[in-house]
């Protein structure tokens, strides 16, 4: 499948992959056609999904099996009045039917809008307006449901809602439906047929800094994930993926369809309501999968556990992005596993931006290097380009070509696409420096940073002292104003098990940051919580306590 796509497959090393990569992008490339449906036609047989959840129900989904219920879904969408263009909104979790309908809504050329099941009816009304969304279908758990239809009177655009795994009146039953439709379905030509301009997905980002973002991915989409699935998760042709992601955040089709279908592997799921790391260990052990995907979060819980236990030998490679890495999960991780994390960056609005590809020798606590696709520049105030070691924001520039996989733009807002993105340089947002060798390392992002007395402090190296300490589980470090300093350094700790808050520790961790790091950095304030901040997608929040400080 990659042949078609790619001038070349195979690299001798990273200079080798950045000079040669280069994705050819047909006319009118629509995946679900063009990818799963052709798969289907030539190795029907082949495996696409292996799903499980957490009640010990399996199933598995072949290519074959794929383009039958798409198809099916599709004229069911068909039938509710759903065409191309409409924006349809899924609230699926991990339900398998999740890719029967997104593959679908491909089919038609309808617009895709994959939401997380903890929005309440408010949150779903905003989202209904803003993208005038047309359809529902959601699981049918009650407080889903319930949520739903609180927001029916005041979402006008809204005209059908159907559910997956339930039924009820004024709903249409997703599975009943899907069952009862006709397995053909014919590709659409001309004024239905979707081109390469066409939106295909909008997704929400995480809402870390702000209120979440709407990303506007058109039709070629799928294609830039062929560097996240196959140079930097490193899937095998026959080998079996998972990334740990609910499919209401982009990280989802990051992992779990385009590019690791393009490259030949099979996505696993795991659909669980509570992350319990022994339970996906133990998955990750009884399924044999080959290559893993997982924010930061997961590998702190991983290290907490004793990994002896767990039979990891199929385990191959695995790759973590969504949050810095703190070298010491980096370390811990190695030393119980002997796999070495190999590091991304990117953003909803991206695709993967800066890795540790196959051919280079991580190092822990950076970023990785530029990915072929992206020109890539860090940059200080005046938008000059930073020197070596200087710190900067992280852009994209854009004047020679725009990525493949890169979104176009906020969708129905203009001006704050054009506030991140003008003349040519797109704005991360980020900050980081560059080493000698060229790997990128993480500062924080640009509203977390700190100046404090005429330093600028990152969070993210403060954070990682602090994770050196035994008695810290997780931390966030933001600033607090000071009539002298300007800013100060404040830590909010959650302690480990063994751990109880007093002065003495407090004094003990700013003296243990004072070793590790820069002295002028340590936290003047530290306060314990036994909870930090966090977004549905489990990233520390630290606008929130900025907030509650100010
Ligand atoms: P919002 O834009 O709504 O505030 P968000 O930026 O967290 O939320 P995402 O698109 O899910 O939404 O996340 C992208 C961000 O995640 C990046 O801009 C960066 O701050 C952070 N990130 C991703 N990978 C890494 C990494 N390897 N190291 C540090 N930060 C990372
Ligand atoms: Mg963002």
């Amino acid at each position: 499948m990659l042949e078609k796509y790619l001038s070349r497959i195979d690299f001798d090393s990273y200079e080798d992959f950045v000079e040669n990569f280069k994705i050819n992008v047909p006319d009118n490339f629509n995946f679900a056609y063009d990818v799963v449906d052709e798969i289907a036609a030539k190795s029907p047989d082949k495996l696409a999904i292996v799903w499980c959840d957490e009640k010990g129900n399996e199933a598995t989904f072949t290519f074959g099996q794929l383009k039958y219920y798409s198809d099916k879904a599709a004229n069911f969408f068909t039938k509710v009045g759903i065409g191309k263009g409409d924006p349809v909104m899924l609230i699926l979790k991990r339900r398998y039917e999740f890719w029967f309908a997104i593959l679908a809504l491909h089919k038609i050329g309808a617009i895709c809008i994959p939401a997380t099941h903890l929005l309440t009816a408010k949150d779903i009304i905003y989202r209904n307006n803003a993208a005038d969304i047309k359809m529902i279908v959601c699981v049918g758990e009650d407080e889903v449901i319930k949520h739903v239809e609180e927001s029916m009177s005041q979402s006008p655009t809204l005209k059908a809602v159907a559910l997956v795994g339930g039924s009820k009146e004024g709903w249409y039953d997703f599975n009943k439906e899907v069952e009862e439709a006709s397995p053909e379905f014919a590709r659409p030509t001309g004024d239905k047929a979707t081109t390469n301009d066409d939106i295909m997905l909008l997704y929400f980002t995480s809402g870390t800094t702000g209120m979440p973002k709407m990303v506007r991915h058109n039709f070629t989409y799928p294609l830039g994930h062929i560097i996240t699935a196959k140079y930097w998760q490193n899937v095998e042709d026959g080998g079996l993926h998972l990334t740990v992601a609910d499919t209401g955040w982009a990280k989802a089709v990051w992992g779990k369809i385009y590019g690791q279908w393009l490259a030949g592997a099979a996505v696993f799921v795991y659909d669980y309501d509570k992350f319990v790391p022994k339970d996906l260990l133990n998955i990750i052990s009884k399924y044999g999968i080959t290559t893993f995907c997982a924010p930061p979060t997961i590998y702190r819980f991983f290290i907490k556990e004793d990994l002896s236990k767990f039979d990891l030998s199929k385990l191959k490679y695995c790759v973590v992005a969504g949050e810095p890495l703190n070298p010491e999960v980096y370390n811990q991780f190695y030393k119980a596993t002997g796999i070495k994390l190999m590091e991304g960056y990117g953003q909803t609005e991206l695709t993967v931006v800066l890795g540790t590809f196959p051919w280079m020798e991580p190092k822990p606590g950076s970023m990785g290097k530029p990915s072929p696709e992206y020109e890539v520049d860090i940059v200080d105030e005046n938008g000059k380009s930073c020197e070596i070691g200087e710190e900067g924001q992280i852009v994209i520039r854009t004047g020679k070509n725009i990525p493949v996989g890169m979104f176009g733009g906020y969708y129905r807002d203009e001006a704050l696409t054009k506030k991140v993105w003008h003349d040519d340089v797109y704005y991360t947002g980020d900050m980081a420096w560059k080493d000698e060798d060229g790997y990128f390392w993480f500062v924080g992002r640009a509203d977390d940073v700190i100046k404090s007395s005429g330093y600028r402090i990152g969070p993210f190296e403060v954070e990682s002292a602090l994770l050196e300490h035994p008695a810290v589980l997780e931390c966030a470090i933001t600033a607090v104003p000071d009539p002298i300093r300007g800013q100060i350094v404040k830590a909010t700790v959650v302690l480990t098990k063994n751990y109880t808050p007093s002065d003495a520790l407090v004094k003990e961790l700013q003296d243990h940051v004072k070793k590790v790091t820069a002295p002028y950095k340590y936290p003047r304030i530290v306060e314990f919580v036994d909870e930090l901040p966090k977004t549905i997608s489990g990233k520390i929040r630290r606008v929130e306590i900025r907030e509650r400080d100010a």
